[in-house]
């Protein structure tokens, strides 16, 4: 199959439109990253992104609308505190997890009883939900357990000849996936963290809670067990303390003539300066937008990243630290 890269257009949207109608898939820009979507009505179509992925059949999709679609096609059992979210923050960045209706596939969500939703903010993901009018099931446009694409071209890298369309809509500003939120609680409860923090939903819910899963207990949101988010070489991760212990270790590496990388944001890169770097940035804006784009970089540039987590940990970082972790913590 051969995969084309195109910007959303009148004529590519069509295209985009036709192949998803025929059970087909296609890749999108959102503000978080690329997603992978199918009809998430037509099962079939469905399966076609776990076997594209090599993705684990327990790890439910989310299921993307445009903003004026009426969800309540999908789920039931809104409450009050998920319109009050919703009001404030989508379109964005923010997955809201209701009781399905069953009538998206049930290959959606691997048999669970409740659709995770998201409305993108991104205007090119917005056009081409409208332009399918269908809700569309897409996890990112990655080869499962690698790192999220934020380009149309780490898209092509993982998917090139499985995929017939990849609509090109520039770097992803977000960097880091949306934010999961179980809604289908008296409050919401935050099952993976994202941009839109636990501290921004319990300023307009009242309360939230953060899943932390316990040994022996059923997981909530599946995807949290698995490793993710991975670069094709070696990896250490070391906390904002340990960032002196960190730069010995990438001098070490160097002077055993390793390709080892330094990945860090302004404080350490200004303390340390050194010559073989990922930069991230200076704010955790920046750090979530670079991350997966300095992963890929990463892969191929270096044998050994060796990474160092910010000083900050709270807010966007949560979400940062979970993804990073999970990228070097090995
Ligand atoms: P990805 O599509 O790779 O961004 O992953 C989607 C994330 O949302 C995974 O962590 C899933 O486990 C989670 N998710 C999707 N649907 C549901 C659902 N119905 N209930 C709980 N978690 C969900
Ligand atoms: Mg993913």
């Amino acid at each position: 199959m051969q995969t084309q890269i195109l910007k959303p257009d009148e004529s590519s949207l069509s295209a985009a439109k036709k192949i998803i109608e025929e059970g087909g898939l296609v890749a999108f820009p959102t503000e978080t990253v690329y997603g992978l979507g199918a009809n998430a009505f037509d099962g079939e179509a469905v399966k076609k992104i776990y076997e594209v992925k090599g993705r684990p059949q327990d790890n439910p999709l989310i299921v993307h609308v445009h903003k004026d679609y009426d969800i309540s096609r999908i789920v039931c059992d809104i409450p009050d505190y998920a319109k009050k979210l919703a009001e404030k923050y989508l379109p964005g960045p923010l997955t809201m997890v209701f009781k399905s209706k069953g009538t998206v596939s049930p290959v959606v969500s691997c048999g669970l009883d409740t659709v995770g939703i998201r409305v993108p903010s991104h205007p090119d993901a917005q056009k081409f939900l409208k332009t399918v009018d269908l809700p569309i099931a897409a996890p990112s446009a990655n080869v499962s357990k690698h790192v999220s694409p934020v380009t149309a071209e780490h898209v092509y890298a993982d998917l090139n000849g499985k995929i017939p369309l990849i609509l090109d809509g520039g770097k992803c500003t977000g960097g880091i996936e949306s934010t999961v939120l179980d809604c289908t609680g008296n409050i919401p409860c935050v099952l993976r963290s994202g941009l839109v923090t636990r501290e921004m939903i319990a300023e307009v819910a009242g309360d939230c809670g953060v899943f932390i899963p316990k040994a022996g207990e059923k997981v909530r949101s599946p995807g949290m067990k698995y490793k993710h988010y991975s670069p094709n070489c070696r990896t250490m991760l070391f906390s904002f303390a340990e960032r002196q212990k960190a730069f010995e270790e990438y001098k070490k590496q160097r002077g055993e003539g390793v390709d080892a990388y330094l990945m860090c944001d302004g404080d350490v890169a200004r303390e340390f300066n050194p010559e073989f770097m990922l930069f991230l940035g200076n704010n955790e804006d920046e750090i979530a937008a670079n991350l997966y784009d300095k992963l890929r970089e990463g892969e191929k540039v270096a044998t050994l990243i060796i990474a160092v987590a910010p000083e900050k940990q709270d807010g966007v970082m949560t979400g940062v630290m979970n993804r990073l972790s999970k990228a070097c913590g090995g």
